[in-house]
């Protein structure tokens, strides 16, 4: 499977529990490409984006960042998704690099990107949402409990078909991660977004 291709499973197009009660949601160059191309151009779109938010983690936070968003496969994704820049804390304790991420806010409302018709990103939803209801968790991959895909025998394979696409988005993102961060600048400026420190608990 490729990353262009939909990551689509059929139950969830009936399903749509994921979009309701979301977790923090870090966007790809995918999806930021997208949402600069067609934001303005879309009139619904601009109340989602600027209810986005830009993260910022300190270099020695990003694992845990990276465990936090389920951007952890074993390898940190967090790390291939954008190049650290200097943030002017030249304490000599490591952190004076950090990276930028746009992201959708946990909510235990409704995804700003819900339509009637489902997800209006459609292909450039967020990685998250791509894989979903596919987890790595202590060390393995698992199906989230609660997702009815756990019993359907029309959607096999979630894990290959995960794995498979998580390799391709490592390779996509590692390839326009210099880009990512003037997309985070142009989106901000553009927007207004709002700006949230990570701290590892
Ligand atoms: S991944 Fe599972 S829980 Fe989420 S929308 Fe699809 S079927 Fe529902
Ligand atoms: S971005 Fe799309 S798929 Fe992801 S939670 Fe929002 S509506 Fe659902």
């Amino acid at each position: 499977m490729s990353f262009d291709e939909e990551f689509q499973f059929a139950a969830c197009r009936e399903c749509q529990k994921c979009c309701k009660d979301i977790p923090t949601c870090i966007l790809g160059f995918h999806t930021l490409s997208y949402l600069a191309e067609h934001g303005s151009k879309t009139e619904n779109f601009h109340d989602s984006i600027t209810g986005l938010i830009i993260y910022k983690v300190e270099k020695s936070a990003l694992e845990a960042a990276a465990k936090a968003w389920h951007h952890w496969f074993g390898f940190n994704l967090l790390e291939k998704i954008v190049l650290p820049v200097k943030n002017g804390n030249g304490n000599g304790n490591g952190n004076e690099y950090e990276y930028e991420f746009v992201a959708i806010s946990k909510s235990r409302g409704n995804c700003p990107f819900l339509s009637y018709s489902g997800c209006s990103l459609h292909a450039h939803k967020p990685f998250h949402c791509k894989i979903y209801p596919l987890l790595y968790l202590q060390h393995e991959y698992m199906i989230a409990p609660g997702c009815p895909l756990v019993d359907n025998p029309t959607d096999t394979n979630l894990v290959d078909m995960g794995v498979s696409l998580i390799q391709n988005y490592a390779i996509f993102c590692e390839k326009h991660r210099s880009q990512y961060h003037s997309l985070v600048i142009q989106l901000k400026n553009q927007y207004n977004l709002a700006i949230h420190h990570f701290k590892s608990t």
